[in-house]
């Protein structure tokens, strides 16, 4: 297998693209992708501040170098969970504090949220019968990072879903016709409220065996287990589904994605303008569309 630009040895082959690339190109083509993709949805401009939320995990990681690489002003969140199932949460902040330092100590936080909210994302879960860990959680990091946001004055939050991440999501939410998930799911939410950031997915174009190759040839060191509550996640089951039709069919994730959003442009999904969010959260002035206290406020007032 030869490089098509060089001819060298080949270290990755992208079905998809038709494409094989070799160590040095191939590092440069990732940041070559994500820079079309970042230009082909106007996710941000170059002179925006972007808050980067990072997990410790390859994905993350990779979009977070790539971004400093680029010369974008960012900075890095990591959302201590307290998942403490063979120290995950604390191994991952390692991991990140560490990338920070080797890329001459970019501005970096943690919100630990234990120390913060007085209970660890899965003690919340375990007193609010009935709420999986994960949706606990994706509450939990959502008022977070728009809190950080909005405090920061940022432009955008990136996060680092990747293709595969999002071709799963898609697959779930099609077999179940989530048409309001549907709608939701695109490379750049807009920004709903002045304190509620844009939020967008650079990585949205690369399968996920290409941000992991990037990381392991950028040599990022980056938390390789997966978080112990996403084994039960449903979306690991469409990976692999995906992932064998991508095998007898290659490039089938990146149309199922693609065709998917020509479908939402075209109007597939739409639906009448949301009501605009009126309404400020009496505890933590986050806006909301409640009357009362924020969903966010109400899991903790509830919690015995
Ligand atoms: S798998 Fe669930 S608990 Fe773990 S980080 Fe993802 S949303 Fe949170
Ligand atoms: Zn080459
Ligand atoms: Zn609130």
């Amino acid at each position: 297998m030869r490089c098509a630009k060089c001819g060298a040895t080949a270290v990755i082959g992208m079905r998809q693209h038709r494409l094989n690339l070799c160590a040095e190109h191939f590092v440069a083509w990732v940041p070559d992708m994500v820079a079309r993709t970042i230009d082909k949805y106007a996710m941000f401009a170059p002179n925006e501040r972007i808050l980067v939320a990072v997990s410790g995990g390859k994905d993350s990681l990779a979009l977070w170098d790539i971004l400093i690489r680029q010369g974008y002003e960012t900075e890095g969140v990591y959302i201590n969970l307290g998942i403490d199932h063979e120290g995950y949460s604390d191994a991952s902040e390692d991991k990140v504090r560490a990338f920070a330092e080797e890329h001459g100590s970019v501005p970096f936080r943690v919100v630990n949220v234990g120390e913060v909210y007085g209970k660890t994302v899965p003690d919340l879960a375990h007193t609010r019968r009935g709420k999986r860990v994960c949706s606990v959680c994706g509450l939990v990091k959502r008022h977070i990072m728009n809190r950080v946001a909005s405090e920061g004055g940022y432009a955008a939050i990136a996060t680092g879903h990747n293709l595969d991440d999002e071709a799963a999501t898609l697959l779930g939410n099609t077999l179940h016709w989530q048409s309001a998930y549907l709608l939701r799911q695109a490379p750049v939410l807009p920004e709903t409220h002045p304190r509620l950031a844009r939020k967008v997915k650079p990585l949205c174009h690369l399968y996920e065996r290409e941000t992991a190759a990037y990381a392991l040839l950028r040599g990022i060191d980056y938390v390789e287990e997966e978080c112990p509550y996403a084994v039960k996640a449903k979306s690991i089951v469409y990976k692999g589904l995906l992932n064998q039709l991508e095998h007898r069919s290659p490039g089938t994730k990146l149309q199922f994605y693609l065709e998917y959003l020509h479908a939402r442009e075209d109007g597939l999904f739409r639906q009448e303008e949301p009501a605009p969010i009126e309404n400020t959260c009496p505890q933590c002035g986050q806006p909301t569309m409640a009357t009362g206290l924020c969903a966010f406020c109400r899991l903790w007032e509830k919690t015995p």
